[in-house]
């Protein structure tokens, strides 16, 4: 559907002006796509609801994985491109709805992740002492929106902790759970957690797979990085490395999953050093229920087999586990945003396969998807950067053949916000947040220190920036 035959097309006194709502890498990638191309003049506005851009590359990759981290400054690099502005602190569908924010621009992208942990169904799992992967992970990370009093009393009695999942979630908050202050000590997380994390009385650590190590969805360098562990020792029963056939043939056919196997295959004869705590990981192991009255005091499991199908199928045979803590790291889902459908069976934005959104089965113009926001909680990094090209391609396509046309004058949406008593954070904003974490993090010898309180991100910004 050609959206309005006289609109002229877009040129460089007035460009295409594309909203990307959600400044993490899916995000970022999108707008680096859009600037790298000539065909269509663009002008992006880059919003995050935080002060802060790169989204879970800051708040979703373990502060201990310094490496991958250091993706933010390839991601930077998008981010100083011209044609880009990045406006944090502005909340679409509370600082201004998606209608109001469609009459600004000529297209959307939404790339704005999934936010929430999916649930387990299982009696107990509201407890005290039982917390979501994502709940702990954006605590560590240091995320304005943590609840930091349920995470730390939960950790303050933490002696035994469970994780449920074998996914590289699970590995991420084992491990960092599992570490020496001394070993965090060097890395961004905020002051407050690395002091929880020192005083949490962590004796052992056990992470559950309810099907076998053939079928889990950990990779090979994260799983093999528990071995590098300074105060740590992994342990697997080897009776849950042995395998039925399908799972041998899943192991020949699989790279991954053959390396993973030699990998735990080289911790079964493992035995525990006096001074280091366990860290466990059992397979074929599924939650029942929680057992606790005012918090969790263990975990009953029951062992399972996988059926021809893949599927886990429960054997009957229980046992109960002492757990303080239990963390569950089932995977994410998406949330949805006012004004914009929701598949809520699988928490993604329906679209037609590249990145269109669909609304009542049909492209909705102008409107397009990109990241964990389109296909689920899936892949690395990297993978968003294919994905978001695969968008922007549909994106551009419609603006060359025309279906997707520039609106005439439109109201520039920074100057609105501001009107509206906004605060958007730009980008000079944000370096000056920059700037600050990198001084708090030099005055205790590290390279940097996450703020984690959103006003002193933003005192932060007033403070080099006096308005
Ligand atoms: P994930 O890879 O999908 O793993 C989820 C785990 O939860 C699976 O082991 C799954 O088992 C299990 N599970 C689901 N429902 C369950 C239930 N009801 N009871 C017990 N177990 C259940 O998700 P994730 O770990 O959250 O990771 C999300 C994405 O981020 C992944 O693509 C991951 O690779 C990526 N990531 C990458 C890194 C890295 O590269 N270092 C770090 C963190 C995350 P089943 O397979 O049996 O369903």
């Amino acid at each position: 559907m050609v959206l309005d035959d006289a609109a002229p097309p877009p040129s460089t006194d007035r460009p295409l002006r594309v909203a990307i709502i959600g400044a993490g890498p899916a995000g970022i990638f999108a707008a680096d796509a859009l600037t790298r191309q000539t065909d269509v003049p663009v002008a992006i506005d880059l919003i995050d609801r935080l002060p802060t851009p790169f989204g879970l590359v800051r708040h979703g990759i373990a502060p201990d994985h310094a490496k991958m981290r250091a993706i933010r400054e390839t991601l930077h690099r998008s981010l100083d491109q011209p044609l880009v502005r990045f406006v944090g602190n502005v909340e679409i569908g509370v600082d201004l709805s998606l209608d109001e924010l469609r009459r600004h621009v000529d297209a959307v992208v939404y790339t704005y992740g999934a936010a929430l942990d999916r649930r387990l169904g299982i009696p107990g799992e509201e407890l005290p002492g039982s917390l979501a992967a994502t709940d702990v992970v954006a605590w560590y990370c240091g995320h304005p929106d943590a609840d930091r009093t349920r995470v730390e009393a939960a950790l303050a009695g933490a002696r035994s902790v469970v994780v449920i999942g074998v996914g590289n979630v699970a590995l991420d908050v084992a491990r960092v759970l599992a570490r020496t202050p001394e070993e965090l000590e060097p890395t961004d997380m905020p002051q407050h957690v690395l002091d929880a994390l020192a005083a949490a009385p962590v004796e052992q650590v056990t992470v559950l797979g309810r099907r076998g190590p053939a079928q889990a969805s950990f990779t090979t360098q994260e799983l093999r990085e528990l071995s590098d562990m300074a105060g740590a020792t992994v342990l697997v029963d080897p009776v849950d490395l042995e395998l039925d056939p399908g799972s041998e043939e899943r192991a020949a056919a699989d790279r991954v999953v053959g390396r993973n196997l030699g990998v735990l295959r080289g911790w079964a004869e493992h035995a525990l050093d006096a001074g280091r705590i366990p860290l466990r990981l059992r397979f074929f192991r599924r939650p029942v229920r929680l057992h606790g009255d005012d918090r969790v005091t263990a975990i009953e499991i029951e062992r399972t087999a996988v059926d021809g199908d893949g599927r886990a199928v429960g054997t009957g045979e229980l046992e109960v586990l002492p757990a303080d803590l239990v963390v569950r790291s089932v995977g994410y889902r998406g949330t949805p945003l006012p004004g914009l459908p929701l598949d809520e069976g699988n928490g993604t934005v329906p679209h037609d396969g590249t990145g269109r959104v669909l609304r009542d089965g049909r492209p909705s113009t102008g409107e397009y998807v990109a990241g964990w926001i389109k296909r689920g909680p899936t892949g690395v990094v990297g993978t968003n950067k294919h994905d978001a090209r695969e968008t922007v391609d549909a994106l551009l396509a419609d603006a060359v053949d025309g279906t997707l046309a520039v609106r005439g004058d439109v109201d520039d949406l920074v100057t609105t916000l501001q009107a509206r008593g906004a605060e958007p954070v730009l980008l000079e904003d944000w370096r000056a947040i920059d700037a600050a974490e990198v001084a708090l993090g030099a005055s205790r010898g590290r390279a940097r220190t996450t703020m984690h309180e959103r006003e002193a991100l933003l005192a932060a910004v007033r403070a080099a920036a006096p308005r």
